[in-house]
């Protein structure tokens, strides 16, 4: 299979038609292939993907994490113009966790969110590194330096 075939896999992984006997062939391309964790990532950052998780949780739920994830987005406006990786990656990990918690009644959805989990903390860690440079050349203007520590200490704390 070519990873346009994979990737037909992935699309359909995402709005949750893949047959569960085919995941474990999905994620084992996933594992060895960029490509298609990039597209995967993708798809679970659209906006699409936010509805549809986020269709899973009770309201109240819902309105918790859109109101933080905007409150966070209004924060660094203000600081940085890096601003898309941080939300992002924080939003990432918001749905995931909820999605983790949620879902915690059946060892299998487990492992299986356990492997997407691995997927993008793979993928998180190149953010992670994109900040750590940023947080290296901000070293060089004290106050925005600090803020921006600060804010990311939060975040990591917040969804670890
Ligand atoms: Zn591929």
């Amino acid at each position: 299979m070519n990873c346009d075939q994979y990737k037909d896999l992935i699309q359909e992984f995402h709005d949750g038609e893949l047959p569960r006997g085919n995941e474990a062939f999905l994620f084992t391309h996933l594992s060895s292939c960029g490509n298609c964790r990039e597209f995967l990532k993708m798809l679970n950052l659209s906006s699409s993907e936010i509805k549809h998780e986020t269709a899973v949780f009770p309201s109240s739920l819902d309105k918790k994490v859109l109101r933080s994830a905007a409150a966070i987005e209004e924060r660094k406006s203000f600081l940085t113009r890096n601003i898309p990786a941080y939300v992002t990656y924080t939003l990432t990990l918001i749905l995931i966790g909820f999605l983790f918690f949620s879902l915690s009644s059946s060892s299998d959805q487990k492992r299986e969110l356990r492997q997407v989990i691995n997927i993008l903390n793979e993928q998180n860690k190149l953010v992670d590194e994109q900040n750590k440079q940023l947080q290296m050349l901000m070293n060089g203007l004290p106050e925005a330096s600090v803020t921006s520590e600060l804010e990311n200490k939060i975040i990591i704390n917040a969804n670890m």
